[in-house]
């Protein structure tokens, strides 16, 4: 085993031994597909060296719901083998690989007399179905609760803000939520590096061949050739500026953050039917740092594809209007403190392009390229990334006559997972002593030593204590540290943005900005 620490080092030192190697697999995308499959092919014993052309989780990966789905709304569309898929791979992430970073979610539907007995009904119907998946994945419900009827008291504790005229109950079903999807790909990169893969960002793919990329190190704008045995195109929506014959489909989803304290700071997800639609929800999510987001919207996003997708008005407007639909006092657009959107890389299959894009099958695709040689993996989602690495490294050890081992990726735990979980024990068997709960729950087992690792004064105070507004933002200054000392960050913006969610909130972005900046131009200086 290597370090699985992720430096500016590591980085210069790793991106000089690539060109005078051949590997024999190259990934080009840093996304949770990307990370996946460099773990999947480093796991198998082959060399490895992944590129990313910014930073770890700069797609899609980052702009996610932060959900891994038991596969329920995949039923609604008629696709049981992805929905069942989906309840397996979460099963996988929940009690093996990362459980300590997806946590079991209570999300509540509000009975009212405007819900109707017939929706009633069909969510009852639909709850049942996914506790179905849940059994058949063989996820225990003391990992995963089953669905099942609350009184008004219990949806108030945990969604205080909603309604409590003509409630008459809800119906609470779980499922597993990510602290945060870019720590999820961070986890995999590391845990890929620690058996081995080179994990290069700021390093583009100029041109893909079936043998090797040329590649572009983007600090210097120097251009490089590099020679592997195969090539896997994991570039998400941007696919097609690598690869001509790629076809696309994407969709916008929009998210808005509004302050937890104004849903009366939630432990519960609502789950609000969105009025014409059988099968389509809004939700808030409670997330961390004092926050609650609230999503999602499916639109077309024909186009060039932008770097970073910005979300419309009438997307924000429907989102508030939805949601406050069952809220005791409507969400005003002043109270948004931030949104963020994010393209569905949707495979463009024929006949999928007359309906709308929330009917095109989240299914993965996995192929050779006819016009790069490389193998692409396209589509699927978060939940279900180990297996769509998992056929892409098939299918490029196949093409390319490697010699690997088998994929053995569902019982290999990231860095931070606890090495042994069964049914019902959870991540405090990785806690150690007082380590505060935010803290153990983005770094799991290395909590403390994240803690222990920072040689900065001031480690373990937030970096918003002090600052004005910023006190809801428990991120200890050792964790920016840790970011630069472990985590392949290479600048201010990479740990606001990515290793830490501050940035979802530019207000919070702006309080902290001066304080970020200086701790990693210190922890850089020490590398
Ligand atoms: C709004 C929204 C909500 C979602 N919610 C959920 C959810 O709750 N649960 C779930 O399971 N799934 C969810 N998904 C789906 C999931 O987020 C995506 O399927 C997944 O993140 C795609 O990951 P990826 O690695 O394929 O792509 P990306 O994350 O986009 O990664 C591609 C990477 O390739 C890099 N790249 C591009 N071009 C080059 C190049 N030339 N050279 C080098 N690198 C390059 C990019 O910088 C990028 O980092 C959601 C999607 C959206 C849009």
């Amino acid at each position: 085993m290597q370090s699985t620490a992720l430096t500016a080092l590591r980085r210069r030192r790793e991106l000089d031994e690539l060109t005078a190697e051949t590997v024999d697999l190259l990934v080009v995308g840093g996304g949770v597909t990307g990370t996946g499959v460099a773990l999947d092919a480093a796991a198998r014993g082959l060399s490895v060296a992944l590129v990313e052309a910014r930073d770890l989780a700069w797609g899609t990966s980052r702009w996610s719901s932060k959900l891994a789905h038991g596969g329920l709304r995949y039923l609604a569309t008629g696709d049981v083998g992805v929905a069942r898929e989906s309840a397996r791979e979460r099963h996988v992430l929940m009690t093996r690989t990362a459980p300590h970073l997806v946590r079991a979610l209570p999300q509540v539907l509000p009975l009212t007399p405007g819900t109707g007995r017939r929706r009633g009904l069909t969510v009852g119907i639909g709850f049942g179905l996914g506790d179905l998946l849940r059994r058949d994945a063989g996820t225990s419900s003391l990992v995963l609760p089953g669905p099942r009827l609350a009184r008004p008291g219990e949806v108030a504790r945990l969604v205080p803000a909603v309604a409590r005229e003509r409630l008459h109950g809800a119906w609470i079903a779980h499922d597993g939520q990510l602290v945060d999807d870019a720590r999820l790909v961070v986890a995999l990169a590391r845990t890929a590096a620690g058996r081995g893969a080179k994990i290069l960002t700021r390093v583009r793919a100029i041109s893909l061949r079936a043998d090797g990329a040329t590649l572009e190190d983007t600090l210097t704008g120097a251009t490089l050739t590099v020679r592997a045995r195969v090539v896997v195109n994991a570039t998400g929506v941007w696919a097609g500026t690598v690869d001509p014959s790629v076809r696309l489909r994407p969709s916008r989803g929009t998210h808005v953050v509004v302050p937890a304290a104004r849903l009366g700071s939630p432990t519960g997800a609502l789950m609000v039917p969105v009025p014409g639609s059988g099968s389509r929800y809004v939700f808030a999510l409670p997330a961390q740092l004092g926050r609650v987001v609230i999503g999602l919207t499916d639109e077309e996003a024909p186009g060039p594809v932008p770097d970073v997708p910005v979300a419309t008005q009438a997307e924000i407007d429907f989102l508030l209007e939805t949601v406050s639909g069952v809220l005791a006092r409507p969400l005003l657009p002043d109270d948004v403190v931030g949104t963020f959107a994010g393209l569905r890389p949707l495979v463009d299959t024929a006949g999928s392009s007359d309906g709308p894009s929330a009917d095109v099958s989240r299914k993965h695709l996995v192929e050779v390229s006819p016009s790069t040689g490389a193998v692409n993996v396209l589509g699927g989602k978060l939940t279900t990334y180990r297996t769509m690495a998992e056929d892409a490294v098939d299918l490029a050890v196949k093409h390319a006559g490697l010699t690997a081992g088998p994929c053995w990726t569902t019982a290999l735990p990231l860095v931070g997972a606890p090495s042994l979980v069964g049914p019902g024990s959870t991540v405090e068997s990785g806690r150690g002593g007082e380590l505060p709960d935010s803290l153990v729950a983005r770094y799991g087992t290395e909590a403390a030593e994240v803690l222990a690792a920072a040689a900065l004064p001031g480690s373990a105070s937030a970096i918003g204590q002090g600052i004005a507004g910023a006190a809801h933002l428990d991120i200890t200054r050792a964790e920016i540290e840790w970011a630069v000392t472990h985590e392949g960050a290479l600048d201010a913006d990479d740990v606001l943005d990515r290793r830490t969610r501050i940035g979802l909130v530019p207000a919070d972005r702006a309080a902290v900005r001066d304080g970020v900046e200086e701790l990693v131009a210190d922890a850089l200086a020490r590398l």
